[in-house]
């Protein structure tokens, strides 16, 4: 009920400036706890509006300047929200898009497998056609050791036994039993939380909408935390993916604000409100190593006051090849990446960057992006995955 809202007054000291901000926290308990240290000095504070009339989930807040703070809370808006789609089955239903992508390269390979003279120059160019499709040299070998042992002894040329044979080959690279559950469950009255990483333009801040919708369409909660500071409009951005489906977005109105003190209070909120899942995206900017580590270890240190990071996602675009692979170490190298979240295949034939990257860091691809629309992001299926490419 609106009468059981209150609105919470936070005034955070910016380390350094030494400037107050003041942030209208509208929560329905009482009482936030204070920021921890580590926190408090970076000064960004994270507001949220009240749920909808309609009992839907409000917006955003902004963070106020004292001398603006209304004695009137706003009008809150209704907005019709959306009933996303379950994900499960989510990468079938786009296949076909998948298939567009990807069969390109299937069917070079099935048309060099069916050639009545397999011979040694046949053999290179499977091995290349692999490799131009961003497996990565080591798969791509491996692919065709097991590939001319099984012809050898088969015998075969039909297509579909060739077929066959491609497709457990594809398949066995491609990590059929990795682990690829989505860690997003709460733990008792703690919300899991997922920590969203990557550089900007990969779509990482389409890819948290649409995880959150696509958990939403699951049946959880779902908070939104802004942590990528430094684009304001990264922040409108998400809110807008949140209002679409009633999850709030916890978010600092001042650009460059610490993005540690907003995770910390999306957390917070998360635990105060008892959603299931808070996801924070975090900045993508391209800079130093060393800047890169001390700002994700520290959202990680001041998120870990409160419980777990469930899932760090890493966010990668598959259109970028080798570039991508340079980014995945890097970030590997500085955060405990447990799952990829690869986005734009359907932009591109080279579907072996599931293959290379998940080599590269030996964690598995769990979502994958297939389209620019609110429900194209699914959870990844090697057996889909390996049908598309040879076709069936
Ligand atoms: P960010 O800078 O990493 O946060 O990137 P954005 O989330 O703003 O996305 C950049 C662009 O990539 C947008 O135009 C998205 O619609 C587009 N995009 C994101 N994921 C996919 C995908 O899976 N497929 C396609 N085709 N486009 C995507």
């Amino acid at each position: 009920m609106e009468t059981d809202l209150i609105i919470a007054a936070i005034v955070v000291v910016v380390g350094g400036g030494g400037t107050a901000l003041v942030a209208r926290l509208r929560s329905r308990r009482p009482s936030a706890p204070a920021a921890p240290d580590e926190a408090a000095p970076g000064g960004a504070v994270g507001t949220l509006e009240p749920p909808g009339q309609d009992g839907t989930s409000g917006g955003t807040g902004t963070v106020a300047p004292p001398d603006s703070l209304p004695t009137e809370p706003p009008p809150v808006r209704a907005r019709p929200v959306e009933q996303p789609p379950p994900s499960a089955g989510r990468m079938a239903r786009l296949r076909g898009r998948l298939a567009r992508s990807q069969s390109a390269f299937g069917s070079v390979l099935l048309n060099l497998l069916s050639t009545g003279n397999l011979d040694e120059q046949t053999w290179e160019e499977i091995e290349d056609t692999l490799i131009t499709a961003d497996m990565g040299v080591g798969p791509a070998r491996q692919i065709v050791e097991q590939l001319r042992t099984e012809v050898k002894v088969t015998g075969t040329r039909d297509p579909a036994e060739v077929r066959d044979l491609l497709r457990a080959d594809l398949l066995a690279q491609l990590g059929p039993d990795m682990d690829r559950t989505l860690r997003a469950l709460p733990h008792g009255d703690r919300p899991a939380v997922i920590l969203v990483v990557g550089v900007n333009g990969t779509g990482k801040t389409t890819a948290v909408g649409r995880l959150a919708r696509s958990l939403i369409g699951d049946g959880q909660t779902v908070l939104l935390g802004a942590a990528d500071t430094f684009r304001a409009a990264a922040a409108d951005q998400l809110q807008t993916w949140g209002e679409r489906v009633g999850a709030e977005t916890v978010r600092s109105d001042r650009e460059g604000a610490d993005p540690a003190s907003v995770a910390f209070m999306a957390v917070n909120e998360g635990i105060e409100r008892g959603v299931d899942t808070v996801i924070v995206d975090t900045a993508g900017r391209l800079h130093t190593k060393a800047g890169l580590m001390d700002e994700l270890g520290k959202i990680k240190r001041v998120i870990e006051k409160h419980g777990t990071v469930d899932e760090v996602l890493l966010v990668l675009d598959a259109t970028t090849g080798q570039n991508g692979l340079r980014q995945a170490r890097v970030f590997a190298e500085v955060t405990n990446v447990t799952g990829i979240i690869l986005t734009k295949l359907d932009g591109t034939a080279k579907g072996g960057i599931v293959i290379a990257v998940q080599r590269e860091l030996g964690v598995p691809v769990k979502l994958v992006g297939l389209g620019e629309g609110p429900d194209d992001l699914a959870p990844f299926d090697p057996e889909v995955f390996a049908d598309a490419i040879v076709g069936d």
